[in-house]
């Protein structure tokens, strides 16, 4: 879309609308569906041979059999792959397969060598109009001798339901990798940065082939975990208003009264970091995680990656030859870029990407990389319950557009009148008529026609004024009621109580990452880091599916209709679950 189109308001929405039913959750359904035929790590090609990377064989199976995970089901199990034991899944009984147990369980004072490889593919469309800078598809392939994990980062808003990655994405590109090279679906995680670029129709098979590259190329690494810290570049556009209600900041409508705002909410100053290192101890790549929706564009306009791409950009060219570093969307559901609604200088996201890019440099310095073990990685599916209040919220708000259409008030002015007038009353409210002598002049005299032609005038602003308020209110009720009937009209055509999508986590070493579709809310990302037990706990949204905006319970009841709840799928009690699971997916990578 064009530099113009920046604004992820309603624009998301009229996209999705064509591209997806209920929200694009039937594909990350045929994702599943397609995923649990695949998802036993170590399944054994159909040809009989040993997968790549089993290099021991024990009691007639390969290093993985022991190990089978679970396919995913409804009710929520899940699998792990790679760890020692399985800390889920497959219960295997019998003293043979208890002695073949403990023998693994004995085994991990010598982990594999950890290998990775990386690659990145250029997914610009360069037909879809002028470009500033190319967006990537990358691949970080890592592989321990019995596990390997695939992170994808694409310079996309989505993966599925909204843009140009189709619903069937993930599917595809899961399906090909298990055929091509053996890995499983649950070992693949693809991240979004949800920057607002065009990417090529072709990103699935762009995808594989950076996949692919990077699993050819693989060299022994050494990792460690860190956290680095960058507070300039973003702010949370979720305001909280006197009346107790919430309203949130877009380009698509105005920003509330000054007088009205009460507070401003939280934001995730944390860079999370994964550093990898050559075996000379060279670096390799970084990933870093990072919470903020990169919406802020480039002065010339253009296809843009936005902040990610220049933050990556900076880290590449000073990091080391060769390094590639990989943006993770965190939990930026209410986080905008800072001073997002400034009129008065272009936008420019290269200065925010070049802050970032620094500040995770300069925490990636201090990291001391390591033997990496575990390497983890998990998948859980999660049946979460849709919005079964779109009517309530729908009536309320055309209640509240009939009182404010009722409040409009007849006013002598046109804007061009109103706008000297205001200033005028602004400027000099005892005596905004004419000069201070002149109503001395008139009182002297016994005439008041200035301060009678003030007090009409004076009733005109006002009244002129608040139907400016009401318009914009109505502006901001009009998006967020689009977005609720069209998300009820899916979830009554979708004919299902639940939204059944997949959390992934994965570890390597200390670094520890859980994963879920949708844009989470900050709040919810601080809250899982805040009770996560590993030292280096990070959470990444936009990850595997799309599922639209995920507000806490409470932002989900706000009675301002802000968009993070209007365009969004769930009940509030799905947060209840969201916890549950990622505390559930938090033990399985971090058991002993
Ligand atoms: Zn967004």
């Amino acid at each position: 879309m064009s530099n113009g189109e920046l604004s992820d308001g309603p624009q998301d929405g009229a996209r999705s609308a064509s591209r997806t039913q209920a929200g694009g959750l039937p594909a990350i359904s045929r994702g599943l569906r397609s995923a649990r035929r695949d998802d036993t790590p170590g399944q054994r090609p159909r040809d009989g041979s040993i997968p790549e990377g089993c290099q021991r064989r024990s009691l007639g199976g390969c290093f993985w059999h022991p190990f089978r995970v679970r396919p995913a089901s409804h009710t929520g199990s899940g699998g792990v792959a790679g760890a020692h034991p399985p800390a889920n899944g497959w219960q295997p009984s019998g003293l043979l397969v208890a002695l073949v147990l403990a023998l693994f369980t004995s085994t991990p004072a010598h982990a594999a060598q950890l290998l990775a490889g990386v690659a990145k593919v250029d997914i610009t469309d360069r037909a879809a109009g002028p470009v500033n800078d190319p967006s990537y598809v990358k691949a970080l392939v890592l592989k321990d001798g019995s596990t390997t994990v695939v992170l994808v980062t694409v310079d996309a808003v989505a993966i599925g339901g909204i843009g140009r990655i189709g619903n069937d994405y993930l599917g595809k590109v899961r399906a090909e990798l298990q055929r091509e090279l053996a890995i499983p679906a649950a070992s693949v995680l693809v991240n979004a940065s949800h920057c607002h670029s065009i990417v090529r129709a072709d990103t699935d098979a762009l995808t594989v082939q950076a996949v692919k590259e990077a699993a050819k190329n693989l060299v022994p690494v050494r990792a460690g975990a860190g956290r680095g810290r960058e507070d300039r570049i973003m702010e949370n556009r979720r305001l909280k208003l006197k009346d107790g209600s919430e309203l949130d900041l877009r380009r698509a409508y105005a920003t509330p009264r000054d007088e009205d705002v009460a507070s401003v909410g939280p934001v995730d100053a944390e860079i999370g970091l994964l550093r990898l290192d050559r075996a000379d101890g060279r670096p390799f790549a970084l990933v870093y995680n990072f919470a903020c929706h990169p919406i802020h564009g480039v002065p010339a306009g253009g296809n843009t990656a936005d902040f990610p791409g220049f933050a990556s950009k900076v880290i590449e060219e000073n990091f080391g030859e060769g390094v590639m570093a990989f943006f993770v969307q965190g939990c930026a559901g209410d986080i905008n870029p800072s001073l997002y609604k400034a009129t008065q200088h272009p936008h420019d996201a290269e200065a925010y990407g070049n802050l970032l890019g620094l500040s995770a440099l300069r925490a990636a310095r201090g990291i001391k990389t390591g033997e990496a073990s575990p390497l983890r990685v998990v998948r859980e599916a999660v049946s979460l319950p849709r919005a079964a209040d779109y009517q309530k919220r729908i009536a309320a708000i055309e209640s509240e557009q009939a009182r404010l259409l009722k409040s409009f008030r007849g006013t002598s002015l046109n804007f061009k009148a109103f706008l000297p007038l205001f200033l005028q009353h602004k400027l000099s409210p005892d005596f905004p008529g004419y000069h201070n002598y002149g109503y001395l002049h008139e009182k002297s005299q016994g005439r008041d026609a200035l301060a009678k032609l003030d007090a009409e005038n004076r009733a005109n602003v006002e009244a002129y004024l608040q139907n400016i308020q009401a318009m914009e209110r109505l502006t901001h009720l009009q998006v967020n009621l689009a977005l609720l009937k069209r998300h009820h009209a899916e979830a009554v055509a979708a004919g299902t109580p639940t939204l059944d999508v997949e959390m992934s986590g994965m570890r390597i070493g200390d670094f520890v990452m859980v994963t879920f579709p949708g844009e989470l809310t900050v709040e919810l990302g601080l809250a899982v880091k805040k009770r996560a037990p590993g030292k280096f706990t990070f959470v990444a949204g936009y990850t595997n599916g799309y599922l639209f905006y995920l507000p806490t319970e409470a932002q989900r009841k706000n009675t301002g209709y802000a968009q993070e709840d209007c365009d969004c799928l769930v009940a509030p009690e799905w947060r209840k679950i969201f916890d549950e699971r990622t505390d559930s997916v938090l033990k399985k990578l971090l058991a002993p």
